[in-house]
């Protein structure tokens, strides 16, 4: 089947009014350029600003602009999940709100897709111009750790910001997870990538939306939803003080039968108590982490609810379940 449609670009925001008439301009200057049909779907996250206003007001004389509400905040993961839904083009583009990933790159980007003929174009960033040195710092460590103990590789420096071919997109669509991790659901399809380099400016306007507590979360929620690692990380703590701890015991009655030594070492006592009832609450936490993942994946619920979608033409996922 041939697609209608040859770019279509995702737009996740969250109350980003400031920056979204600037966004959209850049955008479109750009698209347009290319001389290709095109699709701009924004995906309002829960909004509280005007941003669905704005953007709803542009759907009714652009057909190439649409618009899906959905019913409440679900973080960016979901609003991801939700425009993937319901874009159509052979090739679909991944780009913050906030015009931290330039539009000016699409071309490129488009170029390196059709030249090389792969699924996957990546954007990787060179530098983190804005960001405070201790966000570049977790940045840094957390890619390195996630990529040490996934079963996959993730690549390095990079974010949603990227081209996927209609066949990625498909795979991407099969995979039903709750717990949404999207750098590593794209990633996890594989398939031929290219990268391309660039710098990462800073926001253009507005604030960040995703704070450090829930960056940290996305962190653990990325480590746990790709590996298993920290569970064989609880085997090994316990082996080793439970080897450490045997070895003790031993040494302790050689000690008393050879020496015949009274009992004392009461501080040290609590030490070991202390530490080792800290390892055992640490380890029921990533036990108790994975349990609750499973918990939430039985549920089975939707990944987002949809309330509205704004558009001049017909846009529909190709099922609509989540549509209120
Ligand atoms: N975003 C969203 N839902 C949220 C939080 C953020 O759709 O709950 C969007 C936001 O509007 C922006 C993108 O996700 O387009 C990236 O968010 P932000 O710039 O706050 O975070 P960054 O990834 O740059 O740290
Ligand atoms: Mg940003």
């Amino acid at each position: 089947m041939k697609n209608q449609i040859d770019i279509s670009v995702i737009i996740p925001m969250y109350n980003e009014s400031e920056v979204l008439p600037i966004c959209y301009e850049r955008v479109s200057t750009v698209l347009n350029s290319l001389n290709r049909s095109y699709e701009i779907v924004f995906v309002d996250d829960g909004s509280r600003d005007d941003s669905a206003t704005i953007v709803r007001q542009l759907t009714n004389d652009m057909p190439s602009i649409k618009l899906v509400s959905l019913s409440r905040n679900f973080g960016k993961e979901a609003a991801l999940t939700a425009g993937i839904d319901y874009v159509s083009g052979s090739a679909v583009i991944i780009i913050d709100a906030d015009l931290q990933d330039p539009p000016e790159l699409i071309p490129a980007m488009v170029e390196a897709w059709e030249r090389e003929d792969v699924d996957v174009v990546l954007m990787r960033r060179k530098s983190r111009e804005g960001e405070s040195i201790v966000k570049k710092i977790t940045a840094f460590l957390f890619y390195r750790i996630l990529n040490l103990i996934s079963d996959f590789s993730i690549p390095t420096d990079t974010g949603d910001f990227r081209l996927m071919s209609r066949k990625a997109i498909e795979a991407v669509k099969d995979m039903p997870e709750r717990n949404r991790y999207m750098k590593g659901i794209l990633s996890w399809v594989g398939m031929d990538t290219v990268i391309i380099e660039y710098d990462r400016p800073t926001r253009v306007a507005g604030t960040v939306q995703q704070n450090y507590f829930r960056l940290l979360g996305l962190a653990i929620q990325g480590i746990t939803s790709f590996s298993i690692a920290p569970l064989r990380f609880a085997i090994f703590l316990g082996l080793v003080s439970a080897t450490l701890g045997a070895s003790y015991g031993v040494w302790i009655i050689i000690k008393a039968v050879m020496w015949g030594d009274a009992v004392q070492g009461y501080p040290s006592m609590i030490a070991i108590i202390t530490f080792l009832s800290g390892t055992q609450l640490f380890t029921i936490g990533i036990l108790g982490e994975y349990v609750g993942k499973t918990y939430i994946e039985s549920k089975q619920r939707p990944n987002y609810l949809v309330k509205k979608v704004d558009s001049s033409t017909n846009l529909q996922s190709t099922e609509n379940k989540n549509e209120l």
